[in-house]
């Protein structure tokens, strides 16, 4: 039986360290759902369009990744996609108490998915979509962290 997962996130923007997760995710399911959230609690400097549109660039080369939005109860959106298990990305401890009570919330809303964690790569570990807004804000060079499409879309953003 196909095994599919979903990897959740806002991706604002998407950069190297979720390229890494997701392409490694690819290996081990299936079926992967990169999904980008529309309802976030955060104030994504993005659309969701621009979000979803980068991810997919970014992606085009794995053929069992699929980018798509959700809106709602990510679990509920999991379980439509016919999903065993979430992906997430684990930094360093500071993203470990965080990470480790989503898995519970979700673990209790619906017992049939799991969440598998995915140790970042060392040269991801410490690359984060707020870090790479704030170089972009400051007009730095963001070219170890994001994909060339990602920078150019950062530089529009900076002129608007
Ligand atoms: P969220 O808003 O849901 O935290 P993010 O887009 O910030 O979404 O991150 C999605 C997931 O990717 C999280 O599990 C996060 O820990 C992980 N992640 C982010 N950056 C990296 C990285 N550089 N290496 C590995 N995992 C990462």
């Amino acid at each position: 039986m196909a095994v599919t997962a979903v990897y959740p996130g806002t991706f604002d923007p998407i950069t190297n360290g979720h390229v890494d997760i997701a392409k490694r995710a690819a290996s081990m399911f299936d079926r992967v759902y990169l999904a980008v959230a529309e309802d976030t609690a955060k104030q994504p400097i993005l659309t969701l369009k621009e979000r979803v549109s980068l991810a997919q660039t970014v992606l085009e080369d794995v053929p069992n990744v699929e980018v798509v939005s959700f809106s709602g109860l990510l679990v509920n959106f999991a379980i439509e996609k016919g999903a065993r298990a979430f992906v997430r990305g684990l930094r360093a401890v500071t993203d470990f108490e965080y990470e480790m009570q989503l898995a519970g919330v979700n673990r209790e809303l619906e017992p049939r998915l799991e969440t598998v964690f995915i140790a970042a790569s060392h040269e991801y570990q410490f690359i984060s979509s707020s870090m790479v807004r704030e170089i972009a804000r400051l007009d730095g060079a963001l070219g170890g962290f994001v994909h060339p499409v990602v920078e150019d879309a950062l530089k529009e953003w900076r002129s608007r």
